[in-house]
């Protein structure tokens, strides 16, 4: 069962008209939650996200929190038992012609609930590998738009070279990852990328920052290059649905000798009980 505009519909049965501006432009915005227990996790900040997007390309907003709420909580009961993440598109909605500008519209308002199983803990372990690219993504990153074309050609290249992400560059500075935030520890300090309009401000970014601090580690936030990274003693990258996962091999080179730090370690026991709180 998905939810498409009012009604909860079977995924199979639902459709949009071809005019609808997210078809058309990609005019929209969405956003993933997760959902740990039956409990909907961070939904304030989630929602606090949703609007600002939504402020930002000029859609209103079509519902409160409580009605929110209860639309999550109604398809939830749809879906299997276990862990799942919510995907909420909202697009402009449906015009009459194509055309680039647009009129005050009705919003198109699709969710859908897929499990979720995050990596245990054995898994992570492992550590995975990333590369590096040049982010060609546009200047308004902060908005979490479904105009994603630059993030899928990253996607298929992260798939074609076998790895977990593509970490971004602007120049030599790294920015995000293409569906992750990025954080580099050297010596004590944790560095991350300041939000602002080159990076989305994930929710995980906040949290994993928050499990950092209860770690004891000094926070910067803060650019830094690609050469750091490269030279890290760990490298993280961060998503709702990853949570916090360790880098341990950028461009084929190892960081930390291919092993995964004690300080995600630590972060991660820290996720984990925020996850239960
Ligand atoms: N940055 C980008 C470009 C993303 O696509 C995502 C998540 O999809 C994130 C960061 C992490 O955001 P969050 O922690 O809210 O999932």
């Amino acid at each position: 069962m998905v939810y498409l505009n009012g009604n909860f519909i079977a995924k199979n049965k639902a459709s949009i008209p071809v005019m609808d501006r997210g078809f058309l432009f990609g005019d929209g915005v969405y956003e993933v939650i997760p959902v740990y227990q039956g409990k909907i996790f961070r939904l304030s900040a989630h929602l606090k996200r949703l609007q600002k997007s939504l402020d930002s390309v000029k859609i209103p907003n079509p519902h409160i929190e409580n009605e929110w709420l209860a639309i999550f909580n109604q398809l939830l009961t749809y879906a299997e038992t276990g862990n799942q993440s919510l995907y909420l598109q909202i697009t402009r909605g449906v015009d009459i012609c194509r055309k680039h500008s647009f009129d005050v519209l009705t919003p198109t308002v699709y969710i859908e609930a897929n499990p979720l199983i995050p990596k245990t803990k054995q898994m992570l372990e492992q550590g995975f590998s990333a590369i590096t690219q040049s982010d060609i993504r546009w200047s308004r990153c902060d908005i979490k738009a479904t105009s994603l074309l630059a993030n899928t050609l990253y996607a298929q290249t992260a798939k074609e070279h076998q790895v977990e992400e593509v970490i971004l560059h602007r120049e030599t500075i790294i920015t995000e990852g293409a569906t992750s935030n990025v954080f580099m520890l050297k010596n004590g300090t944790l560095h991350t990328h300041p939000t602002g309009v080159n990076i989305l401000s994930g929710i995980t970014r906040d949290l994993a920052l928050e499990s950092a601090q209860a770690c004891d580690l000094t926070i910067e936030e803060s650019s830094f290059n690609i050469n750091a990274l490269i030279n890290a003693d760990e490298v993280w990258i961060s998503s709702s649905t990853r949570e916090i996962m360790p880098i341990t091999q950028i461009n084929g080179q190892t960081v930390n000798d291919g092993k995964v730090g004690q300080y995600w370690a630590c972060v991660y026991t820290h996720y984990q009980r925020l996850k239960n709180d």
